[in-house]
C-alpha cells in the first residue's frame, strides 16, 4: 500500500501527529506497534495510573484510560491504525520504503514517534506485581505530588542530571530525599551538583546501591549496601524512584537517521525535520529533557504540519 504519511508510534505525540494529519485529509496510516520497547501500543502511558497534569482532565485521568481516547480520536478523524511493528525503513529514496510485522508498503513522508522507555532495576521488590507503582516510579514529576508522598522520606537512584532534578523536585513534597549513587562522584554537570549538595533535604548516599524494596501494599523501606565496606541497612522510605536514563526506541532506523551519542534523534532546533527531508520525529524519542505527555503530543503536532507543509511543496 502506498501512503502520505506514515506514523510510527502510539503515544500522544504520534495520537496528535494522527489526529492533525487526519483533519489535513492526509489519510494517515499509524502503526501503533504490538509490545514495541517491551510496551503495550498506547506507550508509557500505559504503565502508569493517575495522570494529573494533563489539560483537560480536572479530576485526574488515568494513564491507559488517557491512550484509549487519544486513540479514539485518532480514529474518528480517519486514521487507520494497525497493532503492528515497523521492523524496517529503506529512507534512501522516495517514497520510503517500509516493513511491519506482516505488512509492507511505501509513505511519502514519516513521523517517528516510538517514544523511549526509563531504564528500572531488577530490585526484588520493584517489579511489576510487586511495588511497581506502589510507591516505586521511574517519573518523579509525574508521581511525586501523590498524596503518599507527602512529608514522607523519599530516594531516587540516579547520579545523572535526571536523578539530581528529579531529587531536587521531589525534596517539595518529601520530609527528605536520599539520592542513592553507586559511585562517589555524580555524572550529573556542575551546576545540578550544586543544587543537590546544597540542598538541605536531599542526603547523599554514595557508593550505595539499593538491594530490596520492602512494604506490605506500599512501599515502606529500602535496603541499601554500601559498596565500600558491604554493609546492608534498611532505611524507611515511602517512594523509591529510577533516574538511571532512558532507551530511546531508535534501534529499528538501523543507522539511517542521525542520532546522539545516548540514541536520541536530532531534529533541526526549533522543528521536527531529522536530517532526512520528509522525515519527522515527535515525542520522547527525540526530547531526553521534558518527557511529559503535553510535551510529546506538542511536538506531534508539528510534525504533522511540517509533513503537510513538506508534501505541499513536494508532491
Ligand atoms: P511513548 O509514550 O513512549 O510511546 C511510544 C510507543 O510507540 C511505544 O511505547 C510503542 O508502543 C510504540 N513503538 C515503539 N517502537 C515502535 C515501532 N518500531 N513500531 C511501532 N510502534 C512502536 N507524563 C506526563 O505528562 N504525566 C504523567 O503523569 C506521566 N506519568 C508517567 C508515568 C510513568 C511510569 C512513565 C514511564 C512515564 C510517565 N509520563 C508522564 C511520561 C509520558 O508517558 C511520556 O512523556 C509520553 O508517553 C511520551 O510520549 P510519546 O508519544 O513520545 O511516546
Ligand atoms: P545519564 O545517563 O546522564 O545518567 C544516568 C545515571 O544513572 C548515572 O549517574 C549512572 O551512574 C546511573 N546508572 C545507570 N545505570 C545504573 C545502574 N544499573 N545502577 C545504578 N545506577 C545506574 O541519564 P540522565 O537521564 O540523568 O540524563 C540523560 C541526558 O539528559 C544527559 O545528557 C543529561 O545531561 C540530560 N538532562 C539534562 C537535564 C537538564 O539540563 N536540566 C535534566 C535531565 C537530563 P554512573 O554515573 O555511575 O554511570
Amino acid at each position: 500500500m502506498s501512503h502520505r504519511v506514515l506514523i510510527i508510534g502510539s503515544g500522544p505525540a504520534a495520537h496528535t501527529a494522527a489526529i492533525y494529519a487526519a483533519r489535513a485529509e492526509l489519510k494517515p496510516v499509524l502503526f501503533e506497534g504490538f509490545m514495541a520497547g517491551g510496551i503495550a501500543a498506547g506507550g508509557q502511558l500505559t504503565t502508569t495510573t493517575d495522570v494529573d497534569n494533563f489539560p483537560g482532565f480536572p479530576e485526574g485521568v488515568m494513564g491507559p484510560e488517557l491512550t484509549e481516547r487519544f486513540r479514539a480520536q485518532s480514529e474518528r478523524f480517519g486514521t487507520t491504525i494497525h497493532t503492528e511493528t515497523i521492523t524496517e525503513l529503506d529512507l534512501s529514496s522516495r517514497p520510503f520504503h517500509f516493513k511491519a510485522d506482516s505488512e509492507v508498503g511505501t509513505a511519502d513522508s514519516i513521523i517517528i514517534a516510538t517514544g523511549a522507555t526509563a531504564r528500572r532495576l531488577d530490585i526484588p521488590g520493584t517489579n511489576d506485581g510487586e511495588l511497581w507503582q506502589r510507591g516505586i516510579s521511574a517519573c518523579a514529576v509525574c508521581d511525586g505530588a501523590l498524596p503518599a508522598f507527602r512529608d514522607q522520606p523519599l530516594a531516587v537512584i540516579g547520579g545523572g542530571d535526571s536523578a539530581v532534578e528529579e531529587a531536587a523536585y521531589l525534596t517539595k513534597f518529601g520530609s527528605k530525599v536520599y539520592l542513592v549513587h553507586r559511585r562517589d562522584e555524580l555524572r550529573a554537570s556542575k551546576i545540578m551538583q550544586q543544587r543537590a549538595l546544597h540542598n538541605p533535604k536531599i542526603e547523599m548516599l554514595w557508593s550505595h546501591v539499593v538491594t530490596q524494596a520492602k512494604g506490605t501494599d506500599f512501599l515502606q523501606a529500602m535496603r541499601v549496601k554500601d559498596l565500600k565496606t558491604d554493609e546492608e541497612c534498611d532505611i524507611p522510605v515511602a517512594g523509591l524512584f529510577f533516574a538511571i536514563g532512558h532507551t530511546p526506541n531508535t534501534a529499528f532506523l538501523n543507522g539511517q537517521i542521525d542520532i546522539d551519542e545516548q540514541d536520541y534523534i536530532i531534529t533541526k532546533p526549533d522543528s521536527t525535520q531529522t536530517n532526512v527531508p520528509g522525515v519527522f520525529a515527535a515525542g520522547d524519542v527525540q526530547d531526553k529533557k521534558w518527557r511529559q505527555a503535553i510535551t510529546a503530543a506538542g511536538t506531534g503536532c508539528m510534525a504533522a504540519l511540517e509533513a503537510e507543509q513538506f508534501l505541499a511543496a513536494n508532491p
